[in-house]
């Protein structure tokens, strides 16, 4: 058997960092396993891609969600990236850290080491912030490369004025003191083209002689001495193809992401004695928490018809296509260069909120049924709002012992009373904002949830109706003390009760963060790099007292 000092299931986000951080020292021996393909379809790498990837089965695991009780019997569909570089290569490019006080409560919760003045280092270590921002939060020289839109937009900027006549302040940086205010998006887009994790982390370190990547890597489960995970399992070339196993003398990784993370975990027997006793898979190591709290933004779109100019929906046709085209090849901007979602608000749902709990998105384009993937004909302008720090919580849970049957997802959106009432707000606050003064030459009517909606019930009753994902699933491998009942991994990330067992990614959140999370995630792994290796950790960021 082919040994390795350590395997690391999944190239995505986290793991794209982790084999680029553990491979430094050349004697280390890296195996990192990825079900997906190479990163080589263009889509990826075209920033408007996005919209093409969204439903590309070849690189997207594209599950369908369990109907919830607050889902108005709809399944909502789940992009997943499958790919080197993960859910990072088909995602909305946006960089987003959150607040200060998620990783404090992160930190509260038992887990030493995560409160923000711990992790801002690795935030900062990690980046290469082209544009403003304050040193004490910004780094420079990293390999992930953040820039902000640069796409001057009329409605964008009537969007942001509309914002600030309802007393919301524009922010020069959303990731630096303060999050709350309206903002154009910071993205992972350089020179028009995606920065993944993969082409700033995994495709450096594949260089290394040190480093073996493998893709169509389906892993199916981990190997155990005892209480020891010695390495994996997996399928070359999918389904059908041939098994084999590598060996890992320190460790395995599992880096799989929210819903296969719980899922490789569960097929190898650690989980819910009563749920793998139900499938008939032997119970390796009773860990009652694998897959359990899920969470998830839970976002309706508000949508307004346009008039008066020209928008995302009509430019990206026919004549107007070409020259975008033609203008992304000779100078890397235009439309094709842009992120799906153009400006950031962030805002409280009440006036006793003490940081915001909704984030708004606009841009200046509308999709069919208020689902990112197909732009609609007629002109429109959309809000996403959700709630930052939802309660409600699902779970992730095999549907069989078979390795390629996709998992049971249910995030149980709005099961929490204190959700419906925060999502309501902010469908409310996005109703304001589209009808601001500053936006009046260009709004033609609401049309999406429409003027018939006024009361709670009908705003709740449309949330229910047309809410989507906004692709942040996490805390399914939570992180907590092993006292917890819901823990899954050490403040280590070391899977309670095994050895040589980490579990590195967006599933080991204890709570869902008020933000995206794939700067968190690339946090994660950057973090874990450390513990892994013993390192010491960065020197904890002080902040001035606030009098
Ligand atoms: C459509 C979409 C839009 C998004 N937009 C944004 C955004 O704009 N900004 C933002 O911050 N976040 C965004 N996100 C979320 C963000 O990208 C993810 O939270 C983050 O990438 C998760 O990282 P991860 O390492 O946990 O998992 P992933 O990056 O998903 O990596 C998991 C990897 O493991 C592989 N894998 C899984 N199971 C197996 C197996 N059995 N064997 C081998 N390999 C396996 C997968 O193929 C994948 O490559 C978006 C996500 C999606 C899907």
């Amino acid at each position: 058997m082919e040994t390795f000092d350590y395997v690391i299931i999944g190239a995505g986000s986290a793991g794209s960092v982790l084999a680029n951080r553990l491979s430094e020292e050349p004697a280390t021996r890296v195996c990192v396993l990825e079900a997906g393909p190479k990163d080589w379809h263009p889509y990826i790498h075209l920033p408007a891609g996005f919209i093409k990837t969204f439903h590309m089965k070849s690189i997207n695991w594209a599950y369908q969600q369990e109907p919830g009780p607050w889902t108005g019997g709809r399944s909502i569909y789940a992009p997943r990236g499958k790919t080197l570089g993960g859910s990072s290569s088909i995602n909305g490019h946006i960089y987003n850290r959150g607040q200060r006080q998620d990783f404090d409560t992160w930190a509260q919760l038992g887990n030493r080491g995560w409160g923000y003045p711990d992790v801002l280092p690795y935030f900062k270590r990690l980046e290469r912030r082209v544009g403003e921002g304050d040193e004490t939060y910004r780094g420079r020289d990293g390999s992930l490369t953040v820039t902000t839109m640069d796409w001057q937009d009329p409605l964008c900027e009537a969007f942001m004025a509309g914002a600030m006549s309802l007393g919301i302040p524009r922010n020069p940086d959303y990731n630096g003191a303060i999050q709350e205010g309206v903002s154009y998006a910071q993205r992972t887009i350089q020179n028009g083209l995606r920065v993944s994790a993969a082409t700033a982390f995994l495709h450096p370190a594949r260089k290394r002689p040190n480093v073996d990547v493998r893709t169509h890597a389906h892993v199916t489960n981990i190997i155990f001495e005892g209480k020891r995970a010695v390495g994996v399992r997996y399928i070359k070339g999918g389904k059908g193809g041939t098994p084999v196993e590598v060996r890992a003398t320190k460790e395995v990784i599992l880096s799989g992401g929210t819903y296969n993370s719980p899922q490789v975990l569960q097929l190898s027997g650690v989980g819910s004695p009563e749920l793998l006793g139900s499938l008939g898979i032997e119970v390796r190591h009773a860990l009652p928490g694998v897959g359990e709290g899920l969470q998830d933004h839970y976002a309706p779109r508000s949508v307004a018809r346009v008039k008066n100019i020209r928008t995302i929906n009509e430019l990206r046709r026919g004549l107007s296509l070409w020259v975008e085209a033609l203008k992304w090849a000779t100078t890397r901007r235009g439309l094709l260069s842009l992120s799906p979602t153009m400006v950031y608000c962030f805002w409280h749902s009440g006036e006793t909120t003490e940081s915001s709990d909704l984030q708004l998105t606009f841009t200046p384009a509308s999709y069919k049924e208020g689902v990112q993937g197909q732009l609609e004909d007629e002109p429109g302008m959309t809000i996403a709002s959700w709630q930052q720090r939802p309660e409600s919580r699902g779970y992730v849970r095999i549907r069989s012992a078979d390795p390629f049957a996709p998992p049971i997802i249910q995030t149980n959106y709005l099961v929490e009373e204190l959700d419906r009432r925060v999502v309501v707000a902010g469908m409310k606050l996005a109703r304001r904002l589209l009808s601001s003064s500053p936006l009046a030459p260009y709004y033609a009517y609401e049309d999406f949830p429409g003027p018939k909606v006024q009361s709670d019930d009908e705003f709740l009753a449309a949330a229910t109706e047309r809410g989507t994902t906004t692709f942040h699933p996490g805390c399914t491998c939570r992180m907590g003390p092993a006292g917890a009942k819901w823990a899954v991994v050490d403040d280590e990330l070391r899977v309670h009760g095994l050895q040589g067992l980490r579990v590195v990614d967006a599933s080991i959140m204890p709570r869902m963060i008020s933000a995206n999370l794939n700067a968190s995630t690339l946090m994660i792994a950057d973090k874990a790099s450390d513990l892994i290796r013993g390192k010491t950790a960065p020197e904890a960021v002080r902040f001035p007292v606030q009098p």
